[in-house]
């Protein structure tokens, strides 16, 4: 007889259902995202991919406790999600660095809350400088670093705390196409060998396809999910790799006929495949 019972192991380690919002403004009601349900299994590196204001950093907030859904429940690890939580960590464009704090204690910021003795903060900061390489610009200050540099203190900082569920809202977006790519390298592999899960927002298809087991694509007014990709092109993936780019064309013309369809059709998809 089949049986419906969820071993551990399948539960999915985020669930969303008939999750929405409404932002009352002074202009009227926004609907900056329609219901949605998903479901993300522990592991899963999934990006979120659409032009700007279809909800992307919406759906973010709401799964890092920031914002409240108006309708639906987020769950997290099984449990309901009310407010910011140490297994879930939200990480933007530009770092938000503490300027007045050196790398060190920039990392070992977050590792206060946690509680753990003064010894060991100082040992889990330096073993997440050391993986990001960082080594040896402990006690620089962010003006001293370069824009890759100052997100590769932001993942250290994020990851040092050990959520489960690292939320990256463009976190790449402001670096240049080198830079880029090498921080994607450097973050695949990070998530290759600590298995956390990830929910990645983008607007650009190839940096979706190029990292995203699965891809979402969004469309915006109303905000919504109008198609999902699951990604199995074997890693490391290059960014100029035939199949990759053959994939991020079929999302493309999934996004552009999106924007086309949306009320306002001033919606873009970003950039071309
Ligand atoms: P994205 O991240 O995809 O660019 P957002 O989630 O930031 O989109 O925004 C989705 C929509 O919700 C946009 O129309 C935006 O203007 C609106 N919005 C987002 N946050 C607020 C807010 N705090 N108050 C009012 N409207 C908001």
């Amino acid at each position: 007889m089949m049986t419906d019972v969820m071993t551990k192991t399948d539960a999915p380690i985020l669930r969303l259902e008939g999750v929405s919002k409404t932002f009352n403004g002074q202009n009227g009601a926004v609907e900056a995202l329609q219901p949605l349900s998903l479901d993300v299994r522990a592991g899963e590196f999934v990006c979120l991919l659409g032009p700007s204001g279809c909800g992307k950093s919406t759906l973010l907030n709401l799964i890092a406790g920031l914002e409240r859904p108006t309708t639906g429940d987020v769950f997290a690890n099984g449990r309901p999600v009310v407010g910011p939580g140490a297994d879930r960590v939200l990480m933007f464009q530009d770092g938000a660095l503490f300027p007045w704090l050196n790398v060190r204690a920039n990392v070992e910021f977050g590792l206060r809350q946690t509680g753990l003795p003064k010894r060991e903060r100082a040992g889990a900061a330096q073993r997440w400088i050391d993986a990001v390489h960082l080594t040896g610009f402990e006690r620089s200050f962010v003006h001293e670093l370069s824009g890759g540099m100052r997100q590769r203190v932001a993942i250290a900082r994020a990851l040092a705390i050990d959520p489960a569920i690292l939320l990256m809202d463009e976190p790449f977006g402001a670096l240049d196409a080198m830079t880029r790519d090498l921080m994607h390298r450097e973050l695949e592999s990070i998530w290759q060998s600590t298995r956390k899960t990830v929910l990645f927002v983008t607007h650009n298809v190839r940096e979706a396809v190029a990292l995203g087991d699965r891809v979402l694509v969004f469309a915006a007014r109303p905000g919504r999910i109008v198609a999902e990709f699951r990604i199995d092109l074997p890693r490391p993936r290059s960014l100029e790799d035939h199949a990759l780019v053959d994939q991020a064309r079929r999302i493309t013309a999934v996004l552009r006929e999106a924007g086309a369809n949306s009320n306002h059709s001033a919606a873009r998809p970003g950039e071309p495949g």
